[in-house]
C-alpha cells in the first residue's frame, strides 16, 4: 500500500526494499509503534476535522494514535497539528466515540463476510459444539444475552477473554440475514476471528465511555462488558 503519511518515514524496510512490519509514531506520546497497533486518523483541510480510518484506507493524509484517551489528548493538543501542518478541531471524547463506532462497523462487515463464507457458528447450543470441537475461535457476544452466557462452554470462553460484546440480539440477528434474534456467534475462521479480536482491542480503551454515555444498554449485562474489556486490556494494547 502507498501512503502519503508523514509518520510513514520511520518505516522499517525489509531486505528487498518494501516495508516489513511498519513502524508509525504515535501522534500523542511520540513513541514509535507498529501501524496495526495505532489507530490512524486522517484530516480534512477544509474544517480543520479529525476522522477515524480504522481500516487504514489509505485516503488522505493520515496521522497515528495508540487507542488510548491519554494519547488522543495529547495528539489533539499539538501532535496532530505538526503532522497536519494545520489548526485541528475535535476533541477526545468524539474521537474515542468515532473509534467505538468504526470498529463496530469493522467487525460487523468481517462477521458478514464470515457467514458469508460460512465460517461462523450461530446460537448458543452451536456456538457450544464448536467450542467443544476446538473450532471456534473467538465468541461474539450480543450484549443483552444474559442466558447464553451461563452456557458454561460460553461463559468459559468470555472467562478466558475469548469472547467480545457487540450490539444487541436483535443486532446481531440482523447481521446473520434476519435469523431473528441472535444471542452468540462464534467464528470459526482464525484470520477472522484474530482481525475482529484486534479491531475489538483497538477500541476497548474507548468503549466503557460510550457505553456510560449512552442512553440505550440492556440492563445486566455491564459484567460481560467488563470482564471482556479486562480480558482484551492486556499487554498488547499498549
Ligand atoms: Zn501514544
Amino acid at each position: 500500500m502507498t501512503t502519503n503519511d508523514e509518520s510513514a518515514r520511520t518505516a522499517r524496510k525489509g531486505p528487498s526494499g518494501t516495508p516489513r512490519r511498519s513502524e508509525r509514531t504515535c501522534a500523542g506520546c511520540g513513541k514509535h509503534a507498529a501501524a496495526d497497533e495505532l489507530v490512524r486518523v486522517v484530516h480534512d483541510p477544509s474544517s480543520g476535522e479529525v476522522a477515524v480510518d480504522l481500516a487504514s484506507s489509505g485516503f488522505g493524509r493520515g496521522a497515528h494514535v495508540h487507542p488510548s484517551p491519554d494519547c488522543v489528548v495529547k495528539a489533539l493538543k499539538g501532535g496532530l497539528a505538526r503532522v497536519f501542518k494545520a489548526k485541528v478541531e475535535g476533541d477526545a471524547a468524539a474521537i474515542g466515540e468515532q473509534i467505538v463506532r468504526a470498529a463496530d462497523r469493522r467487525i460487523e462487515g468481517l462477521l458478514t463476510g464470515a457467514r458469508r463464507a460460512g465460517q461462523l457458528a450461530v446460537g448458543a447450543d452451536v456456538v457450544a459444539e464448536a467450542l467443544k470441537d476446538r473450532r471456534a475461535h473467538l465468541v461474539v457476544v450480543a450484549r443483552d444475552a444474559a442466558a447464553a452466557t451461563k452456557v458454561p462452554a460460553i461463559e468459559q470462553a468470555i472467562a478466558s477473554g475469548n469472547a467480545v460484546a457487540l450490539g444487541d440480539k436483535q443486532r446481531l440477528g440482523s447481521l446473520m440475514s434476519g435469523r431473528g434474534e441472535v444471542a452468540v456467534i462464534a467464528v470459526l475462521h482464525a484470520g477472522v476471528a484474530a482481525a475482529v479480536g484486534q479491531t475489538y482491542r483497538m477500541s476497548g480503551p474507548f468503549r466503557s465511555a460510550v457505553s456510560n454515555a449512552a442512553p440505550s444498554g440492556a440492563a445486566g449485562t455491564e459484567s460481560l462488558d467488563v470482564r471482556s474489556e479486562e480480558a482484551w486490556s492486556s499487554s498488547e494494547v499498549r
